[in-house]
């Protein structure tokens, strides 16, 4: 114990530690890092005992930090993991064309809610309409925050205090944080649950309407598949059912594609679903869409005119940064989808993908890196955002044979300027191309070169 006080007492005056920095750094950061340090020392010598540290090393760590706190902590990475929509590494990528031409939008001032024509207010949700019209054939449409809040909007317009019908089989989770019963209690509707969770008929639907329902809806079991002895109902016998009983009819599209020509393992078009007389659809996107952070809704306008009028899509809102880049999203997807970036992601072509890895496999041989060290290999990459779970996407590994050094290089390579992170499997750490871009090759391979030589 007298030791640990002792380390305490060790511990430099602040304004000693001071002294070494000249005044272009910002004393308010300095000081607040510090502080931080200091704690973190103080913690570790309670924890650790016996702890080496001198002046020099906090002015060392300090500097460090310094320069972390002013470049901010959200920040570009390498995605080598392979999964394309990954939700940890900010979704979809925008490409460089669509965001630069939202700039003016963005830094000046916008028709955001102006009507042109009459000088009086418009509406914000009028801008990606139309394109939205042509792309689902939709009659009108809305757009929120995210597609959780799509989804809770939906049922708190038309579901509070009144029934919505789910299969048992879609009472789904997205990453631990979208719980639709949970979703569904916030909104004020109450669940019916009918069926089973492998099987569900149209039947089952039908013997659970009461005089207190009010929507069904229908949710793409985006992450997970049940294999087997199973049976869903197909949207248009829900859409009928529905419109038999003068109920309306919902399905949570999930990842929302909205082009055939993304082609992904028979994800269905919003197009169909919006084809098959479903009253309401919603979708993110961030997902397969490709586009911002948002949720869609799309269906009949009367419907959508209900949402409009409820007070709480006002808590909803989102603004000009995301309908801007909506708005071009959806515009590229009719004149030149491959501006995409997912779409040229999902279209990747091996050879280029290979491309890729003898390039990445070359820069680190001229490195000194061991041929017997690195494996090029076949692999599968994930979509993510929840589609087709089971399904992965062609691709190719770059794997260094690492062993039990695999976590000390994941961590060095998460801490480079441009943190790079990637699959460790079997004592090897894995770059899968799928979700390298072209001109990251370099950069990766003095990134990979760089933390073999810390470690060796
Ligand atoms: C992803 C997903 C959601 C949640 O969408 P966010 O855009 O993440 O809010 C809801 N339902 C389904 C079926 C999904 O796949």
């Amino acid at each position: 114990m007298s030791n640990v006080n002792e380390l305490l007492k060790k511990i430099p005056k602040v304004d000693e530690i001071l002294k070494f920095f000249e005044k272009s750094y910002n004393r308010d950061i300095l000081k607040y890092t510090l502080n931080r340090l200091l704690d973190q020392l103080r913690d570790r010598i309670k924890r650790d005992g016996n702890l080496d540290f001198s002046i020099d090393s906090i002015v060392e760590d300090l500097k460090r930090s310094y320069e972390d706190f002013s470049q901010g902590s959200l920040k570009r990475v390498i995605n080598a993991t392979g999964v394309v929509v990954h939700t940890n590494l900010g979704r979809s990528p925008i490409s460089e064309e669509i965001f630069l031409s939202v700039k003016d939008i963005v830094c000046r001032y916008s028709n955001l809610e102006f009507d042109l024509d009459s000088g009086e207010r418009g509406d914000r949700y009028f801008h990606s309409v139309e394109y939205l019209k042509l792309l689902t054939g939709t009659e009108d449409a809305v757009v929120v925050n995210n597609n959780a809040a799509a989804v809770f909007i939906i049922l708190n317009t038309f579901g509070k205090g009144r029934e919505v019908l789910v299969s048992r089989g879609e009472l789904i989770e997205i990453g631990g944080s979208f719980r639709l019963p949970e979703v569904m209690k916030e909104s004020g509707a109450v669940l019916r649950e009918v069926g089973t969770t492998n099987r569900t008929k149209i039947k089952d639907y039908e013997s659970n309407i009461t005089e207190n329902s009010s929507v069904i809806m229908k949710s793409h079991t985006s992450n997970y598949k049940i294999i087997g002895f199973t049976e869903s109902v197909p949207l248009d016998d829900i859409a009928h059912l529905a419109k038999k009983y003068s109920l309306i009819s919902y399905y949570d599209a999930g990842s929302g594609v909205i082009s055939d020509k993304m082609n992904i393992c028979g994800e269905d078009t919003i197009l169909n679903a919006v084809k098959s007389g479903i009253d309401l659809v919603s979708f993110s996107g961030d997902k397969l869409l490709g586009g911002p952070q948002c949720g869609v809704i799309v269906g009949k306008k009367r419907l959508i005119e209900m949402i409009k009028k409820n007070h709480l899509l006002r808590m909803l809102r989102v603004d000009k940064i995301t309908l801007s880049i909506l708005q071009k999203t959806l515009l590229y997807y009719l004149f030149d989808i491959t501006k995409i970036k997912l779409y040229k992601i999902f279209n990747s072509d091996i050879k280029n993908l290979e491309k890729k890895a003898q390039s990445l496999r070359e820069k680190l041989l001229n490195k000194g890196i061991q041929d017997s060290d690195i494996l090029v290999l076949k692999s599968k990459g994930f979509i993510g955002g929840g589609a087709c779970p089971e399904d992965g996407i062609d691709s190719l590994v770059v794997g260094i044979v690492l062993n039990e050094y695999c976590e000390k290089a994941s961590r060095i390579l998460r801490s480079r300027p441009i943190p790079v992170i990637c699959r460790a499997e079997k004592g090897a750490l894995l770059f899968d191309m799928l979700t390298v871009f072209d001109d990251e090759i370099d950069y990766l391979s003095e990134s990979i070169a760089y933390a073999l030589g810390e470690i060796r």
